[in-house]
């Protein structure tokens, strides 16, 4: 049993239709538990930095634009295998793949505006919890 912590975004699409509530509803019943929250509007700056892996794609400037675009909500998760478990219920990056029942899937308005962000590992999950929350603010 390996209990895990991950990062999560709800992204400015979803909350510009008052998805949060839906969204979170979909995280818990997977069991994972919401163990920071915050709701921010990111800077160009702070999207550009959390989004640097993806500096040399041709969908680099969109995203930066988009998740700058409205507020987010930041979120630490805390379950068994929360990475990959978060990673399922979020659903295929293109809502167009992703399965029924995921977020993505019921949520997502195209493969740009896809409602989530998750960490895709242990190691990255680390960096960017520590990129947005002080440990102070993660109460499990
Ligand atoms: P994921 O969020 O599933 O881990 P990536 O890390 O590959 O996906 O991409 C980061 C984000 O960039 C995606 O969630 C999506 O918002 C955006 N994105 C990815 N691929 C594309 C694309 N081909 N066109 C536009 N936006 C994209
Ligand atoms: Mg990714």
């Amino acid at each position: 049993m390996t209990v895990e912590l991950t990062f999560s975004i709800i992204k400015p699409d979803a909350t510009r239709r008052n998805l949060t509530g839906a969204v979170n509803q979909k995280l818990e019943a997977a069991g994972l538990r919401i163990v920071a929250q915050k709701r921010a509007h990111l800077t160009e700056a702070q999207a550009k930095a959390f989004y640097g892996v993806h500096a040399a794609r041709p969908f680099y400037a969109d995203l930066v634009k988009f998740m700058t675009s409205g507020p987010v909500v930041l979120q630490v998760l805390e379950g068994e295998n929360a990475v990959l478990k978060n990673r399922e219920v979020m659903g295929a990056t293109n809502p167009a793949n992703a399965e029924p029942g995921t977020i993505r899937k019921e949520f997502a308005e195209s493969i740009e505006a896809n409602s989530v962000h998750g960490s895709d590992s242990l190691e990255n999950a680390k960096t960017e919890i520590a990129f947005f929350f002080a440990e102070t603010e993660i109460v499990g």
